[in-house]
Parts: C-alpha cells; structure tokens; sequence
C-alpha cells in the first residue's frame, strides 16, 4: 500500500462578499497508505454547493465554519484505492464529505464515507440528482411543502440542481410549475424539461416586473413556493400566494454574499390573512426520506421522467472557480468538479 498525491483546497482568508480566487489556496498534500480501520479512496467526482459559503463565515450555523488554512469539505464520490477495514476493498464506490482534494486517507466515519451500490446511474449523479440536492427536493416539496395533485408551484433557482428536480416531481405529481432561471438558455432548458410557465427573472429587474411576471404565470394564485432565491422573489410569491398556500424555504442564494442585513418582504402581513405555511428546512432533517426517495428517483430516471443536466469542470485546480460559479449562474443543472 502507497500514499497517493493529493492536492486540495483551503481557505486562505474569509471571503467578503462575493468570493474571490485569492480567497483560496491550495495545498500540495498526500493521502497516506491506510492504518487500521481506514480507507484510502482516490476521489473521482467533488461537489461545489452553495451552502458552502455559509460555512465561510465565522459564525455558528447548522455546520460548523471551514477553518484558514484546513482542507474544505464537501460532497465527494470516488473509489477505494487501498483498504485497511473489514468492510471496503478495493474498487467499492463510497460517497463521503472529504471533497475539495484528489485523494484522502481516513477512518470513514470520520468524513461519512458510505459504500455505494452498482447502479446504471453515472457516479456523479451520487452528487446530484441521486445525491444530495435531488432528497433536498424531494424532502422539500413532498414533505415539507406537503405537495398536492393539482397544485399551481412556483420554484425560484429552477435550472439548477435542487429546483430543476423540484420543477419536475411537481409535474411527475401533476402540478401546473412555474419557474424562474436567470436567462434565455436557462428558460429553454425549464421548456425542455416540461414547466408550463418561465419566468427570466433576469428580464425583470425590479420587483414589480417580477411580480407582474408571476401574475401573469399564475392568474389564479400559487399553492406551493419553492424557494431557492429569497428577496424579490419571496415577495412576489407571498404576493401571489393562495389562501393557504405552503412555502419549502430551502435556500435564500440571492443573499449569501450580502455585507449587510437584508430587509425582509414588505408584505408579511399577508401571513396572516392568508394563512400562510412557511417552512425553513435542511435536508439532513429527512434523511428517514432516502429510501423512499431513492426508490422513486431510480424509477423516475429510468422511465425518463426525471433528466438531469450536470455542468462540469476539470481538475482540482477548477473548484474555486466551480464554486464561484454558482453566484455567477454559470451552471445548468448540478455544478461538479471531474477529478479523475
Ligand atoms: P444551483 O444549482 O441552483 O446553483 C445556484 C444557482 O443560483 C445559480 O446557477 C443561479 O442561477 C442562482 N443564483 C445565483 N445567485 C443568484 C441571485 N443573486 N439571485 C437569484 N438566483 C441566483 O444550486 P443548488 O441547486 O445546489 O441550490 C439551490 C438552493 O438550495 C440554494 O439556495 C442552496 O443553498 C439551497 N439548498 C438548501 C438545502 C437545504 O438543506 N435547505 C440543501 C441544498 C441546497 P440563475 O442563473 O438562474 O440565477
């Protein structure tokens, strides 16, 4: 057994604002030959998300901080390369939280290492549609959003990862979908993939345009917001909202890089008359939901019900540049890093 060359990703400072490159640094490190109880797993595919910058911040939150100068963590798939525990060999898949690097050498609870099936599936779906954000939509519009056959759903962020899965349960359940994506190319992906009305919120770059768009969409009213995005989009679907109308609030991106507290929607009250449900959620709350969720989604993709689109970056030098993309729109789908 060899140790592996690994190179990998820290903090060099915490990002203000927006990130930048020089936020980062990389270290040339190794992935030590296994001790007992360890594996030793050569990564082939490292997930960026967007709920890493929050980890960015010095602050306390549902995961603790990334620390100056200690690799990142983050969703990894990749194959065993040598083992020195009972139950992984050679070659097994397994998914854990030890991206950002090429290589790594851990006991693997340490880094919530699972040993994966064979599937038909592409290993990178293990980050996405299969992974991750695709329980995170599940869990949010089934569960969270308890959603309903017939429901008019509104979804924010929906050609990415987490809303362009959400986008399509909801028309799996027959739901009338709207959804918003920043630009032309992304609204004729939401096309392609079946959502009855789109929205380039991008074309709408004041709240009342945005709102008038939504109108439009939704003549009679949402039943369902799925909220990726946060601000003007959370006012306009409050706006919009049915009686008794339900929100999964699953992310707020359009504020993750704001120097100052945001102000909230000026309609709250409507809360009230409306009765409104609004729900804030992580994922990791409905982990009970994986094998339910993984049974559907193995049925949906393959019926061809359930696509999904990656956008991928090469090499470990790219991961910042991955992750910043996030904040730029550039991804269509679940944005990845191929490592090997
Ligand atoms: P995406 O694949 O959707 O990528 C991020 C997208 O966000 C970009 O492509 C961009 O699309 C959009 N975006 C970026 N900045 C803004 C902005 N200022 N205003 C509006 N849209 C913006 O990411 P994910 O699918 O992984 O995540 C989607 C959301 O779900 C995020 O808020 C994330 O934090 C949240 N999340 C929450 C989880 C939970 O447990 N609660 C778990 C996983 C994700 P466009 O070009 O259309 O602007």
């Amino acid at each position: 057994m060899t140790a592996l060359n690994s190179k990998g990703w820290a903090l060099a400072k915490r990002p203000v604002g927006m990130p930048k490159s020089d936020d980062f640094q990389m270290i040339d490190g190794e992935a030590a030959a296994p001790a007992n109880g360890e594996i030793q797993v050569q990564n082939s595919w490292m997930s960026v998300d967007p709920y890493m910058r929050g980890r960015m911040y010095d602050r306390e939150s549902y995961v603790p901080p990334f620390q100056i100068g200690e690799l990142l963590q983050g969703g990894a798939v990749g194959r065993v390369t040598a083992s020195a525990h009972p139950d992984f060999s050679e070659g097994d898949l397994v998914t854990s939280m030890a991206g950002w690097r090429e290589a790594w050498t851990a006991k693997p609870e340490a880094v919530g290492a699972t040993k994966m099936p064979s599937t038909e599936l592409p290993d990178s779906a293990l980050l996405g549609v299969a992974g991750m954000p695709g329980l995170t939509a599940y869990a949010g519009l089934l569960r969270v959003a308890a959603l309903k056959e017939g429901d008019t759903v509104f979804v924010s962020g929906a050609a990415g990862a987490v809303g362009s899965t959400v986008a399509q349960i909801a028309k799996i359940k027959n739901c009338k979908v709207i959804g918003s994506a920043g630009g032309k190319e992304k609204c004729d992906l939401l096309k392609e993939l079946g959502v009855d009305e789109v929205i380039d919120y991008k074309a709408h770059d004041t709240y009342e345009s945005l709102l008038g768009a939504l109108q439009k969409a939704a003549p009679k009213g949402i039943d369902v917001y799925f909220d990726n995005v946060g601000g003007d989009h959370l006012e306009a679907a409050i706006e919009c909202a049915r009686p008794m109308a339900r929100f999964a609030v699953c992310g707020m991106i359009s504020q993750y890089n704001a120097t100052e507290p945001v102000p909230g929607p000026r309609n709250m009250i409507q809360i009230v008359g409306k009765q409104l449900s609004i729900r804030g959620f992580i994922v990791s709350t409905h982990a009970d939901m994986q094998p339910d969720f993984m049974a559907d989604m193995a049925k949906w993709i393959k019926s061809g019900q359930m696509q999904f689109e990656e956008t991928v970056m090469e090499g470990i030098e790219s991961a910042p540049e991955a992750f910043l993309g996030l904040f730029q729109g550039r991804n269509r789908g679940k944005m990845l890093v191929k490592l090997a």
